[in-house]
């Protein structure tokens, strides 16, 4: 049982379920991580979001390690960094994550970026299912895939992504990428789901005064939205009072009326780099 009874889950198109809200570890250094990452587990959090770009893998494995949790409470994702996509390359990439991470399975495997300049998804996604059938991966998807680039994979593969984890906040919801993934049995994950900070939430015409007639943090409402959208999030903090505050948006909900309301603060506002630029 990968979620705890008082946390929601999705079912993925796998059979198996996610926590909905996990921890997103970007941008934590290797040597904190394993403080953050223990923290998180302490205090509830069962999903981890981490990546092979993100240099913390080890440190996660560390954390997992002296938690003492047993493997199958927990659910952990990484990525495929640009690098090693391609056909030879892949299975090495998630076999480095696995090595640093010291698991022998990992939950989700993502390919982290299209990276259309190397254009190469398409056989990257191949050798992806090649590695779900043999249990490495108990579930493959994407990430910063756009329409155009999950109908290729889709067209030359025999799996559908389970995930495609996307820049989604409330100033940019990505509505029509979701109305096209959703129906597929592709769930939408949140990155940035708090704007990454590089925007004022408070500025946001209407969040403040949900915040104030529920009682809660304007980020604790955001993280709420993403949950009644159906969304599945890992807000990124490193401190353990936040992880708490973020956690705590399971017995509470916003009404129709709000639901409505945060649905028309959608801005096109993208904070992050397009999919199509993302090619390093
Ligand atoms: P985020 O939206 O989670 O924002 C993180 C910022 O919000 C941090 O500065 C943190 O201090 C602040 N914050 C967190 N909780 C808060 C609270 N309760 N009150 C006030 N401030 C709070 O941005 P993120 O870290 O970029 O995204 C979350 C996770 O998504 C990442 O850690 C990573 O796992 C994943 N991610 C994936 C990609 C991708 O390309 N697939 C890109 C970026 C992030």
């Amino acid at each position: 049982m990968k979620t705890p009874a008082n946390q929601p889950s999705r079912m993925l198109n796998t059979g198996d379920s996610i926590p909905q809200l996990g921890i997103g570890v970007f941008k934590v250094d290797d040597d904190e991580c394993e403080r953050v990452v223990l923290e998180a587990l302490e205090v509830g959090y069962r999903h981890i979001d981490t990546a092979m770009i993100y240099r913390n893998e080890a440190a996660v494995g560390r954390a997992i390690a002296h938690s003492g949790i047993p493997r199958e409470e927990l659910f952990v994702t990484t990525k495929l960094w640009n690098a090693d996509q391609g056909a030879d390359a892949t299975a090495g990439g998630l076999a480095t994550s696995l090595e640093l991470l010291g698991l022998e399975y990992v939950d989700l495997y993502l390919i982290h970026w299209p990276a259309p300049l190397r254009d190469v998804y398409v056989e990257t996604w191949l050798a992806l299912e090649e590695l779900y059938a043999t249990g490495v991966t108990k579930a493959i998807g994407v990430s910063n895939f756009e329409p155009a680039h999950l109908e290729r994979i889709l067209e030359a593969g025999s799996v559908v992504p389970a995930i495609n984890q996307v820049e989604l906040h409330p100033a940019f919801q990505q509505r029509t990428l979701r109305a096209f993934q959703e129906p597929l049995g592709i769930l939408t994950e949140a990155w940035g789901p708090l704007g990454q900070g590089k925007y004022d939430l408070a500025e946001i015409a209407g969040l403040g005064e949900i915040a104030q007639a529920h009682g809660k943090s304007i980020q604790q409402v955001v993280l709420r939205w993403h949950l009644q959208e159906g969304v599945i999030v890992f807000p990124k903090t490193v401190r353990k009072q936040r992880m708490i505050e973020n956690l705590s948006v399971f017995d509470w909900e916003l009404s129709d009326e709000e639901m409505v309301l945060m649905k028309s603060m959608d801005a096109d506002r993208r904070v992050g780099t397009h999919p199509e630029d993302g090619n390093w």
